[in-house]
């Protein structure tokens, strides 16, 4: 395990805490509710069952293949690459498709790659409104509330406010937002 990025040359000894493996499974808890969240959502749009399992299994496997999208193309341009310091473990598991990237491209690679994973959040969503509009159903509603919730507020939250809260490098990541915008959350 690396204490200093090679390309970011980051002293984590100072800034960092390491996680352990239960840590950075709750940290995935709110991304793993989403994808089932999703999933159910699609269980319940469609009233044939081909259609219904279809669009829930094709919403999963999506859902994972984003996340190695981001360990194959975020993950080794990140300061946090095959370190314990990664909050939700992708780092060291990207060390096993990639080896580290050379130079300081996590900001571009960021704002290039996180788009293919954007969709998840807005894809069911846009399946079931209209079947909440067409033909109103509580289960549905109350799925569609769960997952907005879990996806816009509590998943956010808990990156923003938790796992990328100390990061060394959060200065030029796009997920944390203008610099303006942290200034609170700085250490004093
Ligand atoms: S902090 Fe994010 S980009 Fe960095 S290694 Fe972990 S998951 Fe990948």
């Amino acid at each position: 395990m690396d204490d200093k990025s090679p390309c970011n040359d980051i002293d984590f000894k100072n800034s960092q805490r390491q996680y352990s493996h239960i840590q950075e499974l709750v940290n995935n808890l709110p991304y793993i509710v989403m994808m089932f969240l999703g999933a159910a959502i699609f269980i319940i749009s469609f009233e044939s069952l081909v259609w219904a399992y279809l669009g829930a299994i094709t919403y999963l496997v999506y859902a994972v293949g984003g996340t190695l999208w981001i360990m194959v193309f975020i993950c080794p341009c990140c300061a946090y690459w095959n370190t314990r310091f990664c909050p939700c473990g992708y780092g060291t598991i990207a060390a096993k498709f990639r080896k580290k990237e050379a130079g300081n491209r996590f900001n571009e690679k960021f704002r290039k790659h996180i788009w293919v994973i954007v969709p998840l959040w807005f894809i069911p969503v846009l399946s079931g409104v209209p079947v909440v509009i067409r033909s109103f159903s509580w289960p549905m509603l109350l799925l569609l509330i769960a997952f907005i919730l879990n996806a816009f507020v509590i998943l956010p939250l808990l990156s923003v406010k938790h796992g990328c809260k100390g990061c060394p490098q959060r200065n030029s990541c796009p997920w944390m937002g203008p610099e303006t915008n942290r200034q609170a959350d700085q250490p004093s």
